[in-house]
């Protein structure tokens, strides 16, 4: 398995995890670039969100879901931002569907 967060989600690589569930799992960012950086991943390995399919909408909801009710467990009532970069010119660097959850300051533009 050559997949980083994979090897997370079965332990073989450790990660602060905040969250999880039979579908998912969320935990801390090992680069934050905010003060609440955390990611939202399915454990059923998908690429990125450009193959998801449509029988995937239901954890593509869940996902969105569980990023919104962390936000709320860490207390950015004032806005934060969900976002999932897609390949090479997105900024895609682990190829494994993930959903960043920023927050904790105010966030500067991103586009
Ligand atoms: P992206 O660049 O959108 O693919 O996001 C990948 C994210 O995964 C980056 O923000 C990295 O800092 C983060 N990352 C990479 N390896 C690890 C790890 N072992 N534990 C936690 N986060 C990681
Ligand atoms: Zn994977």
């Amino acid at each position: 398995m050559d997949c980083i967060f994979c090897k997370i989600i079965v332990g073989e690589i450790p990660a602060e995890k905040v969250y999880s569930d039979e579908e998912i799992i969320a935990f801390k960012d090992i680069n934050p670039q905010a003060p609440c950086h955390i990611l939202i991943i399915p454990k059923r390995h998908i690429d990125g969100a450009d193959v998801l399919k449509s029988d995937d909408a239901e954890l593509t909801g869940k996902l969105i879901l569980a990023a919104a009710r962390i936000a709320r467990q860490f207390h950015l009532e004032s806005g934060y931002r969900i976002v999932t970069n897609i390949g090479k010119d997105g900024g895609q660097t682990v190829r494994h569907l993930h959903f960043h959850l920023l927050g904790g300051e105010k966030l500067k533009d991103s586009f």
